[in-house]
């Protein structure tokens, strides 16, 4: 039995792993991970993987970067945790007053949680709450952009809109108000991104004058809808949507948990539109993908709204057992670290233009219906009638062939239905990028190759975060 078998034996024997049908893997392996270096990933035979995915969107600057686990490692024998009610430590103040600093002017307080889930169910309670504070209880509703994704918990799936979410779970789902994104995939022919994003504004428009009294905030995911199949629009939208916000007295919240850190290619989504959302939700790339943590930041005016005397039960009641982990903090800062000493934002935008010319030849193959690309995130969407833009049946998992095809090539690359992208870390080098275009270009071809018979069963959805 090889070493591969041997874990994936024991693994499946006693776990049960995220976003997966199990039982698909009676027919699929499991790709035991034995050690990671820079963008590969290497199995227990020794086979390596190029992480085109960063790990589910975690990782920045490679896996075992000598700089963030040295910054673990000292911290480790300092510190490895404390209840931050009551205390406090070096990496926490650190590395808030840093995140003060780094994001948008007004953005001054920082609120920790473990993983993006609980950072936006923090965003959206603070809101409802701020708003309960000064004395306006009805403003108690979230609206939401159609296909959006937001986490996991009841809440933030509330605020989200996959199928596979709204259907099966829709019983104990809060009550949004959704809005037709403004996605440009599906913008009319020949209209450019800008016009279609501020078209679709119309609605949000629309929503808020008709809804404001009754709500607390708007939740948005800038630029790259990701989970959703990385669609994408034009910063207006974002500008548009401020100014409504301000004019109707709402909230506006950015889940900027995939796209924060460099991915839409300045370091935070927000500062493409020139706006300071009131909450900015951070996570996934915070700590380079190294550990687990959140940070909400949000104003001052929020941040008062809940200073008061204690028996006022103002206050924000809110807690994780590990907010503000100290060496999730110091990963964080070490990141940070990297960012600035490295000049990352700016060696990027040489990357993406590699993942371009790369991919440019794939919006002429005949079952590719567009090419799309922001910043560090590049995404190929197959369909299966190019002209009409219509999608292959879910069923067909055509996606999964792509993904099937990439492991045997030696890359991580997990299409989110028929969307193949590339997400990347950022030490990606050139050579690399053009292995990955040429792997999903051989892996497009096999799976858009034949017609594929599938029995189509009732209750057709999308699926969602997965290879199929
Ligand atoms: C991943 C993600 C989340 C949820 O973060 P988790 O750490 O997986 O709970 C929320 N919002 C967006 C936009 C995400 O991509």
């Amino acid at each position: 039995m090889s070493l591969n078998d041997h874990w994936m034996q024991r693994d499946l024997a006693v776990l049960w792993h995220p976003c997966t049908q199990m039982k698909d893997h009676e027919q699929l392996p499991l790709v035991p991970i034995k050690r990671g270096e820079g963008v590969w990933l290497e199995d227990f035979d020794g086979k390596r993987y190029l992480d085109a995915v960063s790990s589910w969107w975690v990782n920045v600057f490679g896996h075992a970067n000598p700089r963030i686990n040295q910054r673990i490692k000292d911290q480790v024998d300092q510190l490895e945790h404390v209840i931050l009610a009551g205390f406090s430590h070096a990496p926490v103040v650190e590395l808030s007053e840093r995140l003060v600093k780094l994001t948008p002017a007004g953005l001054d307080r920082v609120f920790y949680a473990d993983n993006g889930s609980s950072c936006i169910e923090v965003a959206l309670k603070m809101s409802f709450h701020y708003w309960l504070n000064v004395g306006q209880p009805a403003k108690k509703r979230f609206v939401t952009l159609s296909n959006s994704y937001h986490g996991e918990t009841v809440a933030a799936m509330s605020v989200g809109d996959v199928a596979l979410f709204t259907d099966t779970y829709k019983a104990l789902l809060l009550d949004t108000l959704k809005v037709p994104s403004p996605d440009c995939f599906h913008r009319p022919a020949g209209m450019g991104w800008e016009e279609h994003s501020r078209a679709m504004f119309a609605h949000m428009e629309q929503c808020l004058a008709e809804h404001h009294r009754e709500v607390a905030a708007v939740i948005v995911e800038p630029l790259i809808q990701g989970a959703g199949g990385m669609r994408m629009y034009h910063p207006i939208y974002l500008k548009l949507l401020r100014e409504a916000c301000d004019r109707y007295g709402v909230h506006l919240i950015h889940d900027e948990i995939a796209v924060g850190f460099g991915r839409t290619g300045t370091m935070f989504a927000c500062e493409q539109a020139g706006i300071r959302p009131d909450f900015l939700c951070l996570s996934k790339a915070l700590t380079g993908g190294y550990l687990p943590l959140a940070a909400c930041l949000t104003t001052d005016t929020v941040y008062q709204a809940f200073y008061d005397d204690y028996s006022t039960l103002r206050a924000f009641l809110h807690s994780h057992s590990y907010t503000g982990n100290p060496l999730a903090c110091a990963a964080a800062l070490a990141t940070l670290d990297i960012f600035e000493q490295d000049d990352v934002i700016e060696a990027n935008k040489r990357l993406s233009a590699r993942m371009a010319s790369a991919t440019a030849h794939l919006a002429d193959h005949p079952h590719v219906a567009e090419v799309r690309q922001t910043g560090m995130a590049l995404a190929v969407e197959m369909v299966q009638d190019k002209a009409s833009k219509t999608a292959y049946p879910w069923q067909e998992r055509r996606g999964l062939k792509v993904f099937q095809h990439a492991l045997s090539r030696g890359a991580l690359l997990r299409p989110l239905g028929s969307v193949v992208y590339f997400l990347p870390p950022y030490v990606i080098t050139q050579d690399e990028i053009d292995f990955l275009a040429e792997v999903a270009s051989e892996g497009i071809d096999i799976a858009t190759r034949d017609a594929v018979s599938v029995a189509v069963p009732r209750g057709a959805r999308t699926e969602f975060r997965d290879p199929g």
